[in-house]
């Protein structure tokens, strides 16, 4: 590891010591999740290959029934985890909390998923907040997770590509379709950065996937802007609906925010 990157890494960790307690288990530990936690709550999950969402054990196919009624933009979403069991609440204390060392252990989980389908990857880059968001929060957790990625993959990775304008509120009170058309019409490619994004092949990468709405619309503006390819890499997504003992995250608090 580079000096450079290594300043930066110890830079990184904010509301949480660098030796500490697992945020788990509690026991003593210089990483805020230990080995044995990481190990213990991950659960290999058979999932759609377009969408990562779980498929049930008897499902023919490899791709679910509703990306083969319509294709993500996206070539592919990798996910981590399940949004349940102990990663909601570590997802809250990395994206509300300020326990930005929580990126680290988490963008791991996510480069181990990542390692078997990364496919032609030259570019891994955030999905963005909006300046307000970004203001208010103090810094962008899916970047925090990007840089971490870049890092551990050797990939490049860069914020600032894709930009979010304007601040999307209330958009639970629209319907389904108006709600996309926002989702849609949220995000652009920064017209300084054109020329990053021709011809990539880029993974996008968020804390959260619960409709894939925002990955999608991001994906969209990449591909019309000239990306080669667009990925998705995400920590956690919710499971299928009525999964058992699965917890749902609302819109208000983990898409739209
Ligand atoms: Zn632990
Ligand atoms: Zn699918």
């Amino acid at each position: 590891m580079t000096t450079r990157a290594s300043s930066a890494l110890t830079r990184l960790p904010r509301g949480l010591s660098r030796l500490g307690q697992c945020q788990l288990c509690r026991s003593w530990q210089s990483q805020p999740i230990c080995a044995a936690c990481l190990a213990a709550w991950r659960h290999p999950i058979r999932r759609c290959l377009r969408c990562a969402i779980d498929l049930p054990h008897d499902h023919p196919d490899t791709v679910c029934q509703a990306c083969e009624d319509q294709s993500p933009e996206f070539d592919r979403a990798i996910v981590a985890v399940d949004y349940s069991g102990p990663w909601p609440g570590l997802l809250t204390r990395l994206k509300f909390q300020g326990a930005t060392a929580l990126a680290k252990p988490l963008a791991q989980l996510l480069a181990e998923a990542v390692q078997t389908r990364r496919g032609r990857t030259n570019l891994v880059i955030p999905v963005p907040l909006s300046r307000q968001r970004l203001r208010e929060r103090g810094y962008n957790q899916a970047w925090l997770l990007t840089r971490q990625l870049g890092w551990q993959l050797g990939i490049p990775a860069q914020a600032g590509i894709l930009e979010r304008p304007q601040h999307t509120q209330r958009l639970m009170s629209l319907s389904a379709e108006d709600r996309l058309l926002q989702i849609q019409a949220a995000f652009q490619v920064s017209p300084h950065e054109q020329a990053a994004v021709r011809g990539r092949d880029i993974a996008l990468v968020d804390d959260v996937m619960t409709t894939g709405a925002t990955l999608n619309a991001c994906a969209r503006t990449l591909l019309e802007a000239g990306a080669r390819s667009v990925s998705a890499w995400v920590v956690a997504r919710t499971p299928a609906p009525g999964k058992n003992g699965s917890l749902q995250p609302t819109q208000e608090t983990h898409r739209l925010t």
